[in-house]
């Protein structure tokens, strides 16, 4: 593999969405939208994936920002996550969304990454990162799923050909803050609910979002129903830096009057190939305290239906640890990424 060395393809600098939306639409499955650049830029020097448009949306500026809403916030594509980390409004209101931010890879990439790229990133499988023709490149088969394979990152739920998982920190996070994508093409605007924009390996085995090709992420809306919620976010990596999560949680959780959990909506990445909401959980928690009794019962429930692959079995009580700690603790402003080098798998 030739490795630093991309091939040649007409560049596009749009200053304008429209423009934008014109190209993507022109060039189709041989255009590339490319923003932060930090998984686009891989994949062209490997030369695994070879567009031959690549559409620069970085001088946009309408994609760019937070704004107030009527209902809730706007956050356009281009913000990136270090903007979103610092952002007051984020911080005041939807911290949820800036802890998950503020644990993506390292500052220097945060600096450049933004949250539309963050969302519509590619799997890390290795296997497909490295070229490889399977299932989810076009072949005919999963290298993962062998008995020897490296797959202590891959899938416990939703698995059938492509055992692969979300990579994403911020998708749970938007997942529990209900918020919604909006995409541009040429036939006009539409909405989709965040946990409806990740693809799952059933339906479409070839793509991570609903995205087609000439489509545009536009903006993400987060509505005002979870402003200032009780949050929680935890996010577990072999590295404590610039390392991607084997499981993270992202919670946001309401208490009643009389101290019950009135509503909770929760999600985790890195055990499906779109984040997992967990609606057994947000259900169970319902009327309950806040209590270690209640965190039990939602962590067993989280795991229930896992289907380990040979060397990723520690990730369900991993998830079932994590779970129980978002239960837990949503509200107490506690956001920590914890290696899994550091801890025991008993801890875990
Ligand atoms: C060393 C390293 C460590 C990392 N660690 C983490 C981690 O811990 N957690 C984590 O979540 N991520 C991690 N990442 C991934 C990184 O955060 C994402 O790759 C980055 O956020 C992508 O954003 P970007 O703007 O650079 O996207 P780009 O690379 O520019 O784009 C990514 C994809 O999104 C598409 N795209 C981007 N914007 C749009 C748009 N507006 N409309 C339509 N399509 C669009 C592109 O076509 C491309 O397919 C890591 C990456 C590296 C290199
Ligand atoms: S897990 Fe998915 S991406 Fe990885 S080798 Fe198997 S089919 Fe390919």
């Amino acid at each position: 593999m030739k490795k630093d060395m991309m091939q040649s393809f007409e560049l596009f600098q749009p200053a304008d969405v429209g423009t934008a939306v014109e190209l993507m639409d022109r060039w189709g499955e041989r255009g590339w939208a490319i923003a932060g650049g930090y998984d686009s830029l891989d994949w062209f020097k490997d030369r695994i994936k070879t567009p031959d448009a690549v559409i620069d949306l970085d001088g946009i500026e309408e994609l760019r920002g937070i704004r107030e809403t009527g209902d809730g916030i706007e956050i356009g594509a281009l913000t990136t996550l270090t903007e979103l980390e610092r952002a007051p409004l984020i911080r005041e209101q939807y911290a949820l969304l800036g802890d998950a931010a503020r644990h993506v890879a390292s500052p220097q990439i945060r600096n450049a990454a933004t949250l539309g790229g963050n969302l519509c990133q590619d799997t890390r499988c290795w296997y497909y990162r490295f070229g490889l023709a399977c299932y989810r490149a076009g072949g005919n088969t999963c290298y993962a799923d062998t008995p020897v394979a490296m797959n202590r990152e891959h899938a416990l739920f939703e698995r059938s050909r492509c055992v692969a998982v979300t990579p994403s920190d911020t998708a749970p996070a938007l997942v529990a803050l209900d918020a919604s994508i909006v995409i541009r093409s040429a036939s006009g605007e539409q909405v989709v609910a965040a946990e409806d924009f990740f693809m799952p390996e059933s339906k479409d085995i070839t793509r991570m979002t609903v995205l087609d090709p000439g489509d545009l992420l536009t903006a993400i809306r987060i509505p005002g129903s979870w402003s200032g919620a009780g949050f929680y976010f935890e996010k577990v990596a072999d590295r404590n830096t610039w390392d991607f999560p084997l499981v993270n949680v992202a919670s946001a959780m309401k208490i009643d009057g009389a101290g019950n959990i009135e509503a909770m909506r929760i999600a985790c990445a890195g055990v499906q190939c779109t984040p997992r909401r967990l609606t057994t959980v947000e259900a169970l928690v319902r009327g309950r305290r806040q209590d270690e009794a209640t965190a039990g019962l939602a962590g067993k429930a989280a795991v229930e239906g896992a289907r380990p692959l040979n060397f990723n079995h520690f990730k369900i009580p991993l998830m079932e640890n994590l779970v129980k700690r978002a239960v837990l603790n949503a509200g107490m402003s506690r956001a920590t990424t914890l290696t899994s080098g550091s801890r025991s798998s008993g801890d875990n």
